[in-house]
């Protein structure tokens, strides 16, 4: 079996799996906090992007009538944003069904109280009262999260800061996987407390510009310690069949929305890759401003105003240093602060508007990516799967 692909100069690269679930049409806190980064990783691994339409339904199965519409939106907005399926894999989970037969085997050797004690579990039915989430799918839903990376058996998952915690139980659950079936005493690629701490220091201390000093960070996590377990030595029992997938910790600016709050589908304060200019401006226009600036004579405070925060991921240095100045000298109004950032956002987002309306024409191109991912993944977890059962004895 071969688990990484040879690039022309035969480097091996190593492999990354990642997904978003279908809420409909992607924003500008999507885009920075996982988009952006996928169509960087796409050039240095071997990658691995789905729509999770199944995730959807753990807190939505109540009602689907919106999901058919939300997957083609998000398909286009991964077009849009960049994604390539030259070089990435982009596909559907519920097209792959060995995500459902690992999550059924994991299922039996996963204790429930690992899936009670995560901490979303009562947080969210706490935040979703409206709906019922008593279900063994939402208690599960770790565990499906768990099969979805696993089976595509990766060496890293991109996430955020706040989330790298939920790789954890993924890692868990691999380790007594292979600790019952595939004679792997203690779990193999194990990513060190300091590894990860160094991981978070760096990302703490970066200028939170988009501008890319990450970049820099970027790459030196790129450049990381984890090690390839050799395929070739998993039928020994050397290696582990399900070998724990590392975090790899990747920019994730917070944005705020026009009401300052996170920017979230939720609180209905987003601003969509899709929204056309003038809503663009008219939405930046009625963001919340540094509430003790009063007047326009009054000077303000950059640092405590969220068109500031997203002055810090769009707009360039000359024009941060522009707004700083004016702000606090009174010398430019909010209005005008808000137009500069508003032309920034608005030249992100050109180009990803420009390809969006190129697919939208493509109806039938976007349906044949998607349909060639969807195969490409089956083939990659099916030989997954093959190990798994024989691994278990049900081969
Ligand atoms: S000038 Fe800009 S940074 Fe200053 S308070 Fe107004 S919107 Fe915020």
């Amino acid at each position: 079996m071969t688990t990484e692909v040879q690039t022309e100069t035969t480097t091996p690269r190593k492999r990354v799996l990642s997904g978003m679930r279908p809420t409909g049409r992607l924003h500008l806190g999507n885009y920075m906090g996982a988009l952006y980064n996928w169509v960087k990783l796409q050039h240095e691994y071997e990658c691995y992007f789905f729509i999770a339409d199944y995730h959807a339904l753990t807190t939505d199965y109540a009602d689907t009538s919106k999901l058919k519409d939300n997957i083609r939106e998000v398909m286009l907005d991964f077009l849009a944003a960049g994604l390539d399926p030259k070089l990435c894999t982009i596909f559907r989970q519920s097209r792959v069904p060995a995500h459902f037969e690992l999550n059924d085997m994991l299922a039996m050797i996963t204790p429930l109280s690992w899936l009670e004690r995560v901490p979303t579990y009562k947080d969210q039915q706490e935040q979703l009262k409206e709906k019922d989430l008593a279900t063994i799918g939402f208690l599960g839903y770790p565990l499906l999260q768990s099969a979805d990376i696993l089976v595509y058996q990766p060496s890293f998952v991109p996430v955020g800061q706040d989330q790298a915690a939920h790789v954890e139980i993924t890692r868990e659950i691999a380790r007594r996987f292979n600790h019952l079936f595939a004679g792997d005493p203690g779990g193999a690629s194990v990513v060190t407390a300091d590894t990860l701490r160094r991981q978070l220091d760096s990302l703490e201390n970066a200028p939170p510009s988009h501008g890319y000093s990450n970049d820099r960070i970027v790459r030196e996590i790129f450049a990381g310690e984890t090690s390839i377990v050799d395929p070739s030595s998993r039928a020994s029992g050397v290696n582990p069949v399900l070998p724990e997938p590392q975090v790899l910790l990747t920019p994730s600016p917070k944005l705020p929305g026009t009401d300052g709050r996170k920017m979230s589908k939720s609180y209905g304060n987003t601003i969509l890759l899709s929204d056309p200019e003038p809503e663009i401006r008219a939405k930046l226009k009625s963001m919340v401003t540094d509430p003790a600036r009063v007047r326009r004579t009054d000077p303000g405070n950059p640092d405590v105003c969220p068109v500031f925060d997203l002055h810090k991921v769009f707009s360039s240095e000359e024009t941060r240093v522009n707004v700083r100045e004016g702000c606090t000298t009174a010398g430019i109004g909010c209005i005008q602060c808000k137009g500069w950032l508003a032309d920034a956002v608005v030249a992100e987002l050109a180009p990803i508007q420009e390809r969006r309306r190129y697919f939208e024409a493509h109806p039938q191109e976007v349906a044949a990516i998607l349909e060639a991912g969807n195969a490409a993944a089956n083939k990659r977890a099916n030989q997954t799967m093959q190990e798994v059962r024989v691994a278990v004895g049900i081969d």
